[in-house]
C-alpha cells in the first residue's frame, strides 16, 4: 500500500528511546533545545499586540512563497555581514533551515546520486535525503572539520556526485568548527571539481570565543555554495523560521517544490521575527545567550575531566550546543544507554549520525538545553557507569 520510500521511516530506535526520557525524572543530554531561557517571550508578546494591531488582516491572508520581504531584507544584511554579498531574489523564507533541506533533495537529488557528507553527521539531513535513495559518502573529520585531502579523495573515487552537504560552524553533532584554512581549500576544491555545496550553517552565531569564521560562501566565487540558515538557534525554534541563499535559478525551482508543501512558511511568524530584528539588538540578545551556554559548556568539560574515565575521548567545542564523545571499541552506546536510562540519564548513541552505520562506540551530549546542577549531577552520573564499564 505504502510508497518504498516508507521503508526509510522506520521508528527511529533513538527516538522511541528518548521518549522515555521526556520525564522530569530523566536528565537528557539527548535532545538539541536551546536554553528556553533565553527565548524573548516578552519582547514577542508587544510584537504580536502591535502587528495585530497595526496589520492584522495582512497577517492572516495567504502571502507569497518567496517569504516576507522586510525579512529577507534583513536576511541579506545578516549575510553581508558574514561577508555574503547577496540579493533578497537569493533569498527565500523556509519552515525552518530543515525545510530548506528538504527543498534541496527534493530540487537535486535521483536515485543512485552520490552525496559526500562529514562522517559524521546531522541525523535529520540523512532522514531528509533517504527518501530518494542516494548512496552517502562520509568524509574523514579531525579537529579541524572535514579533512579536504579525503574529500579529494572521495571525489575521485565516487561517480554521479550531486553535493557535499556539510555544516562548518560547531557541527551537530561533534561541536567541531572548520578551520579558516580548510574553509578557502574547500572553495577551490569546488570550483575545481565542479561540486555543489550545501553549507548548513544553524550555529554559527552561538560563537563563544568572538572569532567567528566566513562561511564557504564568502569564498564562492562561482555560485556553487547554497546556504542554510535558521532564526531557532538566535530567537527561538517554535516559530520554524529559516532561509536558503543561493543564486536565483536555484531558489526558483526551490519555491515551486515549496509551493507544494506548504505555500509559504507563517507570515504572522515571519513578521514577528522581522519586527523583533527592527525593535531589537540583536547582538545584544546573542551576548545574553551565549554566555548562559558558555558556562554550560564549560560546567559540561569540568564535569567530565572530574568524573570520566580517562580512555574516554571528548570534544571542546567553542560554541553551538553539543559535544561528542568517543568511548573505548568494546562499549556499545546503544547498550550503555539503556543503563542509563535506569540511571536517570540520557543521550544519543553515535551511531545514528552515521549514514553507513558503525561507530557503536560513540554518542552526543547536548549541553544548551540543560541547567547547571543537572549537568553536573547527570554528567557524574554518567562517568559512573561509565567507570563500570570499562573495570569490566
Ligand atoms: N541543520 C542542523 C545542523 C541542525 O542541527 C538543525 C536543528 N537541530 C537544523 C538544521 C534544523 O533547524 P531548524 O529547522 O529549526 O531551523
Amino acid at each position: 500500500m505504502f510508497a518504498r520510500r516508507t521503508e526509510f521511516l522506520k521508528a527511529s530506535e533513538v527516538r522511541e528511546l528518548l521518549k522515555l526520557s521526556d520525564s522530569d525524572e530523566i536528565i537528557s543530554f539527548g535532545g538539541g533545545l536551546p536554553a528556553e531561557e533565553s527565548f524573548p517571550v516578552g519582547e514577542m508578546r508587544e510584537i504580536c499586540n502591535q502587528i495585530l494591531e497595526e496589520s492584522g488582516v495582512k497577517s492572516m491572508q495567504y502571502a507569497i512563497s518567496e517569504g516576507h520581504a522586510g525579512l529577507r531584507n534583513i536576511i541579506v544584511k545578516l549575510m553581508e555581514e558574514k561577508g555574503i554579498h547577496t540579493s533578497p531574489d537569493d533569498i527565500l523564507i523556509t519552515s525552518g533551515s530543515q525545510q530548506g533541506l528538504d527543498l534541496t533533495a527534493k530540487a537535486f537529488l535521483d536515485e543512485g546520486d552520490t552525496i559526500l557528507c562529514e562522517s559524521p553527521t546531522y541525523l535529520s539531513a540523512i532522514n531528509a535525503f533517504k527518501p530518494f535513495y542516494p548512496r552517502f559518502a562520509e568524509i574523514d573529520m579531525d579537529e579541524e572539520g572535514l579533512v579536504p585531502e579525503d574529500l579529494i579523495r572521495k571525489i575521485e573515487s565516487n561517480s554521479r556526485i550531486k553535493f557535499l552537504y556539510t555544516v562548518p560552524d560547531y557541527q551537530n553533532p561533534t561541536g567541531r568548527r572548520l578551520s579558516l584554512e580548510r574553509r578557502k581549500e574547500i572553495a577551490e576544491i569546488a570550483n575545481k571539481y565542479k561540486l555543489i555545496i550545501i553549507e548548513d550553517s544553524p550555529y554559527s552565531e552561538l560563537c563563544f570565543d568572538n572569532r567567528k569564521l566566513p562561511p564557504l560562501k564568502s569564498f564562492d566565487t562561482q555560485g556553487r555554495v547554497i546556504y542554510v540558515s535558521t532564526f531557532s538557534k538566535t530567537v527561538c525554534p517554535g516559530y520554524r523560521i529559516g532561509w536558503v541563499c543561493a543564486p536565483q535559478e536555484i531558489i526558483n525551482k526551490y519555491v515551486l517544490f515549496k509551493q507544494g508543501t506548504d505555500i509559504h512558511t507563517n507570515f504572522f511568524a515571519q513578521m514577528q521575527i522581522a519586527r523583533y530584528y527592527e525593535k531589537y539588538d540583536i547582538k545584544e540578545h546573542l551576548k545574553s545567550n551565549i554566555e548562559i551556554y558558555k558556562s554550560r559548556r564549560d560546567t559540561m568539560l569540568d564535569t567530565i575531566e572530574r568524573t570520566f574515565p580517562k580512555e574516554v575521548e571528548y570534544t571542546r567545542p567553542e560554541g553551538g550546543m553539543f559535544l561528542w564523545v568517543t568511548l573505548p571499541e568494546s562499549i556499545n552506546t546503544k547498550e550503555l544507554l539503556v543503563k542509563s536510562l535506569k540511571r536517570g540519564v540520557a543521550f544519543v548513541q553515535g551511531s545514528a549520525f552515521f549514514p553507513n552505520g558503525g561507530h557503536e562506540n560513540t554518542m552526543r551530549l547536548n549541553f544548551s538545553g540543560v541547567r547547571e546542577d543537572k549537568i553536573r549531577k547527570g554528567i557524574s552520573i554518567l562517568g559512573e557507569i561509565l567507570k563500570e564499564e570499562i573495570d569490566k
